[in-house]
């Protein structure tokens, strides 16, 4: 078991004298718990980042416990959003970390959204074959945290992909969402699935591009923008 958090969190007492808290300024989120949970998470926490976690291990560096209580313990910290089993979830808080902590005045222009890694193809070419069709992504609630702070960054252009982003679970409510902020959607799709989308969700994105090609052979990237410029790339 793997366990991903931030390092620096701090230890600080709480009003109620039977707890201790733990902050993190970088997630920011806390925890409050009993002396006993705090003994594993202080552990937990000098192994450092991403580390394994063996229970074996644990239970001979903390022989007041049993397994059961190592285990509980475990399954509260990933549910209390402060530590995280996912390197997926813990990546896109240390992202939203970076947007609020930023003191540097900067505007992003574009950021490229990778909705999923599934895809209905398998084409020779692709960039990211070691984790395509792997189930892993973020909820729709937690691109919406994303997305608020894109805005506060100066709103750039989201390029929606993937994988094959409609394959996105979330993905016509991603879109609209997206599209009730005001950012200007561009999608980048190997269009083989345009036809399941609701007109309304086509009309939000202002900007699609597709690569085509049969099975993994392309033969164009065709663009087609909302304001008439489509054009073709051989
Ligand atoms: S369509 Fe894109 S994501 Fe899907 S297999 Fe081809 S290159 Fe990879």
């Amino acid at each position: 078991m793997k366990l991903y958090f931030d390092t620096n969190m701090r230890k600080i007492n709480s009003s109620n004298e039977n707890m201790v808290i733990y902050y993190s300024s970088f997630l920011h989120n806390s925890i409050e718990v009993n002396y006993d949970a705090a003994k594993v998470i202080d552990y937990i926490i000098k192994n450092g980042y991403g580390n394994e976690l063996d229970i074996p291990n644990l239970l001979e560096e903390l022989p007041d416990f049993d397994e059961t209580d190592i285990k509980d313990t475990y399954d509260a910290l990933v549910e209390s959003d402060l530590f995280f089993n996912d390197s997926v979830k813990y990546r896109s808080r240390k992202f939203l970390y970076k947007l609020y902590d930023s003191e540097s005045d900067f505007k992003l222009e574009r950021v490229y959204i990778h909705l999923t890694y599934r895809c209905n193809l398998k084409c020779e070419y692709c960039y990211n074959k070691e984790k395509l069709n792997s189930m892993e992504h973020l909820e729709i609630s937690e691109w919406e945290k994303v997305l608020n702070c894109l805005c506060d960054a100066g709103k750039p252009i989201l390029t929606i992909t993937g994988g094959e982003a409609i394959l996105y679970p979330y993905f016509n409510q991603f879109i609209e969402m997206a599209h009730d902020l005001g950012f200007y959607i561009e999608l980048l799709t190997n269009g083989t699935l345009l036809n399941t989308l609701d007109v309304k969700i086509i009309k939000q994105i202002k900007h699609r591009q597709y690569a085509a090609g049969a099975y993994g052979k392309p033969q164009a990237l065709v663009s087609c923008r909302k304001d008439g410029k489509d054009h073709e790339e051989n």
